[in-house]
């Protein structure tokens, strides 16, 4: 067995297999136990908080040599971290499965799909601006030129997998102008400039979610920002840390703050909580990192989500009278990761006319985590059902979060569940009541 590196203190290493006194910490209470969407589905100890760590524990001490079975058991966590939320022994869960990732993802271990996905999607494509956007633009003419009905009236993806239809019909459509093409490199606001920003204009988000991009300039500009969004900027490197490959996260994570680094700045913002996430860890990714590691202290320190930094600035917006009624689904990495939940509802409550219901286990993973919904379709779909039974149950005609992964996953449970509900990010519901159509 491979000798693991291993480290002596409960610091965020990430990537690298903790040291059996950090492992040690959890003190099998269990109170992990009753918010783990996998171990309520299988009431599997292997597949709980507990019974991970005790496995990751095991092969860090040389006791279990990594298996198929490990990997799955790896790969079959969401990664959601409400375990971390939960835990009284402040376990820091979340770093440790990546970690078992990394090991896994080395030993060769887990699904070809997984293996593939990691390999060459996360990589190769969503690594690079330019092979992003080549076949972003690809995927553009297959959903929109008419092949991706052909194919799915004559159920060609079925030959391959039965699976594989409903997956593609998962994916989000692409944007057909990209948000580095909707905005410029610097945005100012209408009247004096209060806070200099940097954006994170993401990976997917830029070719999949342009118009929210667009939506949070928007409303950043409201705010009296000045917005900077360089050309050169990168994927923020979370889904690649998140699956286990930590290289190409800390080569995505240096790429950002060269990119960023030409202009000072007071706050960095993002608009999807993976991200947000990950950005506020680069402090941690490159810590032994000579050149970068006072940089991504400094940088890390400014990472705020949009509704985070609206809040904590005090930043009235002046909303219009917005009559509906929404509710909020909390994506993982925003509460379990960056505990930020009464932020964006504090925003939404100042919004005349709106009328919020809180919803159900609004805390509970909708099972898109990543690529989690791709290499785990079934489960994924099990976890959805529970959400949109719990959406139902509001009554709302409109549910708001803040993840570009959730409010995709949702808008095709809306489908599959024959619900008639609009999905969309707070960002998108700000500008709606900012009445922002009679500005432009
Ligand atoms: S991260 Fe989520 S799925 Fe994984 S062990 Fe923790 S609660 Fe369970
Ligand atoms: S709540 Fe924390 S300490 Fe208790 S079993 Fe879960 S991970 Fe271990």
């Amino acid at each position: 067995m491979r000798l693991m590196n291993e480290i002596k203190t409960n610091q965020r290493l990430l990537g690298v297999l903790p040291h059996d006194d950090v492992l040690s910490q959890c003190i099998h209470c269990g109170m992990c136990l009753a918010v783990c969407p996998t171990y309520e589905l299988t009431k599997f100890e292997r597949s709980s908080p507990r019974g991970r760590i005790k496995l990751i524990k095991a092969v860090a001490r040389g006791e279990m040599a990594i298996s198929d079975s490990f990997a799955e058991e790896m790969n079959f966590c969401l990664d959601c971290q409400a375990c971390e939320t939960a835990c009284p022994a402040g376990v820091k869960y979340g770093s440790m499965v990546e970690a078992a990732r990394v090991e896994v993802d080395n030993s060769g271990y887990g699904s070809f799909a997984a293996r593939f996905i990691k390999k060459i999607a996360l990589k190769y494509v969503l690594a690079s601006n330019a092979a992003l956007k080549f076949f972003a633009r690809l995927l553009f003419i297959y959903q929109n030129w008419g092949l991706q009905k052909i194919v799915h009236s004559l159920h060609l993806l079925k030959v391959f997998s039965p699976k594989l239809e409903e997956i593609d019909k998962l994916a989000p459509r692409v944007s057909k102008t990209f948000s580095d093409d909707l905005f410029e490199v610097i945005t100012k606001p209408e009247g004096e400039v209060k806070y200099k920003t940097a954006f994170l204009t993401g990976c997917l988000m830029n070719v999949m979610f342009a118009e929210i991009n667009k939506d949070t300039v928007d409303v950043l500009k409201v705010c009296g920002c000045e917005v900077f969004a360089p050309k050169d900027q990168v994927c923020c490197g979370s889904l690649h840390a998140h699956n286990g490959d930590f290289d190409t996260a800390k080569k995505l994570a240096r790429k950002n703050l060269d990119a960023f680094d030409n202009y000072k700045f007071d706050f960095v913002i993002s608009n999807s909580a993976g991200c947000g996430a990950f950005m506020k860890e680069y402090q941690h990714v490159l810590k032994d990192d000579q050149k970068y590691s006072v940089r991504a202290k400094i940088f890390s320190a400014k990472v705020k989500d949009i509704t985070e930094f609206v809040t904590e600035n005090k930043i009235l917006l002046p909303f219009t009278e917005f009559i509906d009624h929404i509710t909020y689904h909390d994506a993982c990495h925003l509460v379990h990761t960056q505990k930020i939940s009464n932020q964006p509802r504090e925003i939404i409550d100042k919004i005349p006319g709106i009328t919020f219901t809180q919803l159900e286990e609004s805390t509970w993973c909708c099972g898109s985590a990543g690529i989690y919904n791709i290499i785990h379709y079934n489960e994924s779909m099990i976890f959805l059902e529970r959400k949109m039974k719990h959406i139902k149950n509001t009554g709302a005609r409109m549910v708001v979060t803040g993840n570009p992964g959730c409010l995709q996953q949702i808008k095709y449970g809306a489908e599959r569940f024959g619900m008639n509900i609009e999905v969309l990010h707070p960002v998108t519901l700000f500008k709606r009541a900012l009445n922002f159509k009679a500005e432009e």
